[in-house]
């Protein structure tokens, strides 16, 4: 502890603070302008100068650490004074209109504070040519960002914070003395500029001199609610401001451990689709003559109830099924897969992990005991070594990957593998830019490059590892200089990266869905799990096997139960069922249930005939289209819960519920690294929209079911979900209130789990070494198919488009595109933007090309967030072989020119 005293009055610190944090910790208000928690200090401001005992001159407190001992004085009458000096002289060429307009900006609040009034109060400076000083540049051409650099005030912050926090090197400053001026890369607009719109510069910015639209049109929000993003799985945590029942603006929650108040484009900016014109907000029901009819609550859940009950009668409950949804909270996956199991009698039940992370959680299961992530995001900043598989973090989880970026800027050596040159790859020591479907070759080459080096942990692997010498044999076949070629990743640089990953320690490995969706998935997995076991990677800080689940609540919706062979906790049905049934007072079903894709397969064999369908939009999002399509056809009731009439709706729903968003419902999601989140209602919901959990049990009710789902919020089915799943018992609503807590978290006293396997498995001391045989993919390019079709996301859009295709971002990003080498583009003669059409053996899809040379020729890449291209009309039918995920990372295909 540090001793000081302040104004006379005496504290104490705990160490690492500096003068400023101690000061305002104290209670005292200093005013600042270039600090902000997020960036390392640069006393530039001179506001935050106070007095310490003995020493000559004023100091600028924010860059001066707090030493024991320490008198400080930070109020006196003249550094009062020289902070209304300074002020005033920032002043001095500053638009009064805009101080009224925006009372809660922080210069604004100063300058009331020292009773300064810009322009009126202060002389009028001009720069010789008589534009202001900071140059004349207004910028309206960003949906989201509106630029006035008339009111810059010189904190940098903006520059800063986009180095510091995004590493993105967006904002410059250009020019000398008083012509200095802060412009965007481009030297044009922000929207010409190199700009992620992650509007970081904005929240940080002090005076408005960037400013988001939506404040500027629709006034200060009149409240601010803290919930969690529902967009991906990273969780960050954010505040929503609503103004006249609208919500107006997001801001990230600066103390969120995930994020550290920042956020990307879609968490911070695509919101829009709250309030869409198209949002459906009344059950609808499919008329004779094939039209949507607006109908009562009643009669939605009585039809369904209806239909249900006539299948059931029919074909048994191994014909009907549900769907949970990654997008809706915990307590709604809860209760889908509680109201499959108990009403309608089946484990037909599923989620959309079935097609993104399966493969990782029975990998993982299979292997540490535990289906999750191993570590915590805070680890990044801890790992020596990121090794980063399969996943383009920077688009696809963009505060992981900005905090990835800055790790591997402050000395982290970074592996990436990858077919594309992602953006980390250029901060990579060592990027391995493989053959789509050669993971297993890859990562067993890995493995055997640790072994012949003698670089594994002989203590970790004596202790806590099992099968070594085995496993050692097997990897001899995968020597790198055996497997390169077929790899296409030259042997020394596979050597380069093993000796990374064992002896930069602790080295940390994230993997995404480049790592999962393959035949071999499941097992690609299992060998990158060899590899933390044989270096030790596991079990401590800045290490672990992570994954980056895709939507927001993936993790959830699996470990709720929404999975046919676990029940909540992804624990096995058997030997678990007593438990459950105990609670639920009702027989779980003997039968084993179908998984999604066993589920269309059922359809197509006329063999199911009844889904229900939460929140996933099941017809765009499989693979291999047709075949979802036929198995849709064939079935007699398809219900629909969602926010929008999604192509499955449109195509083939009989019943469509209305949902509320997440901003009008409470309950909680749980991220990527196991922290468990409250999701809080910021508006009610719209319309005549329900949360998903409240319509759960009003169908239960239509389909009277005796008991079970007699809820009244979303805490009490949380605190059933603490009865059935010990590993969460401890987590009440009120512990969430201030902060997220990982799992496992066994009682009220437990401060929750940040890291897995410290000391042991759940299956016992050692885990096991997987020997895994390569099994290439029988998708392969031949004359007639010659290109390898990658298919994945980018940053300004999500999975189906739903959600993010409402709002500006589809400006921002207004193509799927088809990303193609230079070369291969030159040999086929096709221009960038002209538009081309792909064919596989399975169907055909047109996009735009763009050029990249990023991508390895004879190889292509695209998204398939554009429900009017519908690539997944080109996507093949292989699975992976454990847990049936598609294989959407390969399919050959050939290029033609458009069909018009
Ligand atoms: Fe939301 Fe993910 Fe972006 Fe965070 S990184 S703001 S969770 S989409």
């Amino acid at each position: 502890m540090i001793s000081a005293s302040i104004n006379g009055q005496q504290f104490s610190f705990t160490d690492g603070l500096s003068v400023l944090q101690a000061v305002r910790l104290a209670g005292f208000d200093v005013p600042t302008l270039c600090s902000d928690e997020r960036l390392k200090p640069v006393g530039g401001c001179r506001l935050c100068l106070v007095n310490v005992h003995g020493w000559p001159h004023p100091v600028s407190s924010c860059t001066t650490s707090l030493a024991d001992g320490m008198e400080i004085v930070a109020h006196s009458p003249e550094l009062e004074n020289n902070r209304r000096a300074t002020l005033k002289f920032l002043a001095r060429d500053y638009p009064m209109e805009c101080v009224t307009q925006f009372p809660h900006k922080q210069f604004h609040q100063y300058l009331q504070q020292y009773g300064l009034v810009p322009n009126l109060d202060a002389e009028v400076l001009q720069a010789p040519n008589g534009n202001h000083l900071n140059g004349p540049l207004k910028d309206d051409s960003h949906p989201y960002i509106a630029i006035d650099m008339s009111r810059c005030v010189h904190c940098y912050r903006c520059v800063r914070i986009c180095n510091e926090v995004q590493g993105q090197f967006v904002w410059q400053i250009r020019g000398h003395g008083d012509q200095i001026a802060i412009v965007p890369d481009s030297g044009t607009t922000l929207l010409e500029s190199s700009c992620v719109s992650c509007g970081a510069c904005v929240d940080t910015c002090p005076s408005g001199a960037l400013e988001d639209k939506s404040l500027l049109h629709g006034g200060p929000p009149t409240s601010w609610t803290k919930t969690t993003c529902p967009y991906c799985g990273t969780g960050c945590e954010m505040q929503v401001g609503v103004r006249d029942g609208r919500l107006l603006s997001i801001r990230p929650d600066a103390a969120s451990p995930v994020s550290h108040g920042h956020l990307c484009v879609k968490g911070r900016y695509a919101f829009d689709y709250v309030h869409a014109s198209d949002r459906v907000t009344e059950p609808l029901l499919r008329g004779k003559n094939g039209e949507w009819q607006t109908v009562s609550w009643e009669v939605a859940l009585t039809e369904v109830a209806r239909q249900f009950r006539s299948i059931l009668d029919h074909q048994g409950s191994s014909a009907v099924g549900v769907l949970g949804s990654a997008r809706a909270t915990n307590e709604d996956n809860y209760l889908a897969q509680k109201f499959a199991r108990l009403v309608l009698g089946t484990n037909n039940v599923d989620c959309c992990a079935r097609v993104c992370h399966a493969p990782t959680a029975e990998a993982m299961k299979t292997m540490l005991g535990t289906g999750a992530a191993t570590n915590s995001f805070r680890d990044i900043e801890q790992a020596k070594a990121i090794l980063i598989a399969g996943s383009n973090a920077t688009e696809n989880h963009p505060i992981v990957g900005a905090r990835i970026k800055q790790a591997a800027i402050n000395g982290a050596k970074l592996i990436v593998i990858d077919p594309r040159r992602i953006e980390l790859a250029q901060f990579a020591e060592c990027h391995l830019q493989l053959r789509p479907g050669t993971n297993v070759l890859l990562f067993n080459a890995l493995a055997a490059t640790i072994i012949e080096e003698d670089l594994a942990d002989a203590d970790f692997v004596r202790e806590r590892v099992a099968d070594f010498e085995h496993f050692a044999q097997f990897t001899r076949d995968f020597a790198p200089e055996r497997v390169a070629d077929r790899c296409d990743v030259p042997a020394e640089l596979i050597r380069r990266a093993a000796r990374i990953y064992a002896t930069d320690k602790p080295a940390m490995c994230f993997h995404g869905l480049g790592m999962t969706e393959h035949v071999q998935g499941t097992e690609g997995v299992m060998c990158l799990v060899n590899l933390a076991l044989l270096t030790g990677n596991i079990g401590k800080p800045g290490s672990g096997v992570n994954p980056l689940r895709g939507q927001n609540n993936v993790q959830g919706s699996a470990q709720m139960g929404c999975e046919p062979s676990s029940l909540t906790g992804y624990v096995p049905i058997e030997p678990n069922r007593a438990l459950f049934e105990q609670v639920w007072q009702a027989p779980i079903p003997q039968a084993a249930g179908l998984n999604l894709l066993q589920m269309m397969d059922a359809a197509s064999a006329d063999q199911f005939k009844g889904l229900w369908a939460i929140g996933y939009d099941v017809l765009l999002t499989n693979a291999n289209c047709s075949t979802t399509r036929d198995a849709l056809r064939r079935m007699e009731c398809v219900v629909v819960q969602d926010m929008f009439l999604n192509e499955t709706a449109k195509e083939f729903g009989t019943v469509f519920l209305p949902v509320a968003s997440s901003f009008g419902k409470e309950g909680t999601f749980m991220n990527a690294e196991r922290r468990i989140q409250r999701v809080r209602r910021v508006l009610p919901p719209l319309g005549n929209s329900k949360p998903d959990w409240e319509i759960i049990c009003q169908m239960a009710q239509a389909m009277q079911a005796p008991h079970g789902f007699q809820f009244d919020s979303a805490e009490a089915i949380w605190n059933e979900v603490r009865q059935v799943w010990k590993a969460v018992t401890g987590i009440s609503y009120s512990r969430l209130e201030e902060r997220g807590l990982q799992w496992p978290c066994p009682t009220e006293s437990h401060p929750g789990t940040e890291i897995l396997h410290e000391s042991a498995f759940p299956k016992g001391p050692r885990a096991a070494l997987q020997q895994i045989a390569y099994s290439p993919t029988a998708e392969l390019v031949c004359d007639e198919f010659p290109f390898l079709l990658v298919t994945g996301r980018n940053l300004y859009h999500f999975n189906a488009g739903t959600m993010t295709q409402r709002t500006a971002n589809a400006s921002l990003h207004p193509h799927d595109y088809l990303d193609i080498s230079p070369n291969d583009a030159t040999g086929l003669q096709i221009e960038q933007g002209e538009p081309i059409t792909i064919c596989s053996r399975y169907g055909e899809a047109t996009l735009i090309a763009r050029f990249n040379s990023g991508i390895k020729r004879g190889q292509l890449f695209c998204t398939f967030h554009d429900p009017r291209l519908f690539v997944n009309e080109v996507t093949s039918p292989y699975r992976d072989s454990r847990v049936k995920t598609p294989e959407y990372k390969v399919t050959a295909v050939q290029v033609l020119p458009a069909k018009r």
